[in-house]
């Protein structure tokens, strides 16, 4: 089995395939040494599950659990809070920085003695009814009877190939993301925010003593923000914010990224499949994209340890694959869409319903756990 990409989703379904005695070999273009990526993930309590299962969990250092959520939005009525212990799960989610998490995966691939070749970029994938094929951009050739591609979507758009297909579903939010750290007046306590204004979603996420912040504006905005010195940027913040966690005292560099909605489906080409990123980019709201990468990855793993050794990419194996997850991606991809489309305006009508929405989540505990178990299981959770 061929996987191209080593990030989060790569080597998690490398590692699963292991458990099911599956050999992978594993082809990453950046080098063993590559400078840390400095991005946040928020990773559900059901995917805590799976890097459970792979033993690396407990090898995490720098994880902040999510105690709580509170979730409003700005100049209207309506709030409502989540907690992890009204569903009896340890915590709603977790933050950590990406590079603990890759390297966390890294020493677990070494000592799983799977095979992975850094610094190789692919640059081409072809297959036929028999194997597929795939060629690194050095000139080199490997075949096997499947290509995984856990490229995070990005081959498409450098000079490397495979190219991503053609998204069956797709959206320009005109949104982009300002994300950095912050420190605020008061401590977190483990709580999360998740507040709706009609620019767009903004988030804080508790990370070590501070607050992981991810601010949605428009893609006219953004820049500008992002650009502001910091005594500005955190006043701008309150403003937008509000107050619940007193002022903001500092603030990280500002990083920007661009947010779409791409989903090119997980139904498989012949001997080739896409996962993680590289099927379907979200937007962060409610952090569903990663955690669905993950799931694509575990699922796969599986049904490749129930496949026999002969049928392991066939065109049977690789529908059952496109249709087992369906249900899951199409669901974080409907969810996740909604919320940015029904919250991020500021029509009069949806203000109310959204308020009345959220009022009825606060009152009605069985519809909070729903949203709850929606969030950390996904659409089949
Ligand atoms: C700037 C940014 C900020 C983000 N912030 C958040 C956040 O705050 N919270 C959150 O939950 N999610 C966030 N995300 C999304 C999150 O990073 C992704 O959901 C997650 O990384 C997907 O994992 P992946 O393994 O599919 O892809 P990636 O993490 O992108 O990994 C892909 C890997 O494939 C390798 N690769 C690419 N092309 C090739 C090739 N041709 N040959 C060989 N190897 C190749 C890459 O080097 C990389 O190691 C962010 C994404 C971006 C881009």
């Amino acid at each position: 089995m061929l996987i191209v990409g080593a990030g989060p989703v790569g080597a998690v379904c490398a590692l699963a395939m292991r458990q099911h005695g599956i050999d992978a070999h594993v082809l990453e273009a950046q080098p063993a040494d590559a400078r840390a990526d400095t991005r946040t993930l928020a990773l559900s309590y059901g995917s805590r599950l799976i890097l459970d299962r792979l033993g690396v969990w407990d090898t995490l250092e720098d994880v902040t659990p999510i105690a709580r959520i509170h979730i409003s939005q700005r100049g209207a009525l309506g709030m409502a809070r989540l907690s992890a212990a009204a569903i009896k799960v340890p915590a709603l989610g977790y933050v950590l920085p990406y590079a603990t998490l890759t390297a966390a995966l890294k020493r677990a691939l070494h000592d799983a003695e799977i095979a992975v070749d850094y610094a190789v970029e692919v640059a081409h994938i072809e297959s036929d009814a028999a194997c597929a094929a795939l060629r690194t951009a050095a000139g080199d050739t490997l075949a096997a009877p499947m290509v995984i591609v856990a490229d995070g979507g990005r081959s498409g758009h450098g000079k490397s190939a495979p190219a991503a297909p053609d998204p069956k579903i797709s959206r320009d939010y005109d949104q982009v993301a300002v994300v950095c750290e912050v420190q605020t007046e008061l401590p977190h306590a483990n709580q999360a925010f998740e507040r709706f204004t009609p620019e767009g979603p903004a988030a804080l996420l508790p990370k070590g003593d501070r607050y992981a912040l991810v601010w949605t504006a428009s893609t006219a905005d953004a820049q500008r923000i992002a650009a502001f010195p910091d005594a500005e940027f955190l006043a701008a913040l309150y403003r937008h914010f509000g107050g619940r966690q007193g002022r903001f005292l500092s603030a990280s560099p500002r990083k920007t990224f661009p947010l779409k909605l791409a989903c090119a489906g997980s139904e498989a080409n012949a001997r080739v499949v896409r996962i993680g990123n590289a099927a379907q980019t979200l937007h962060p709201v409610a952090g569903q994209g990663f955690n669905i990468g993950l799931r694509d990855a575990w699922e796969l793993a599986s049904l490749c340890g129930d496949t026999p050794v002969g049928a392991l990419g066939s065109p049977a194996m690789l529908a059952a694959y496109a249709r087992g997850r369906r249900v899951d991606v199409l669901g974080g991809v409907g969810f996740t869409d909604f919320l940015v489309r029904v919250f991020s305006n500021d029509i009069a009508l949806l203000r109310h319903a959204r308020g009345l929405g959220l009022l009825a989540l606060e009152a009605f505990p069985p519809l909070k756990g729903f949203v709850a178990r929606r969030m950390i299981f996904g659409a089949r959770g």
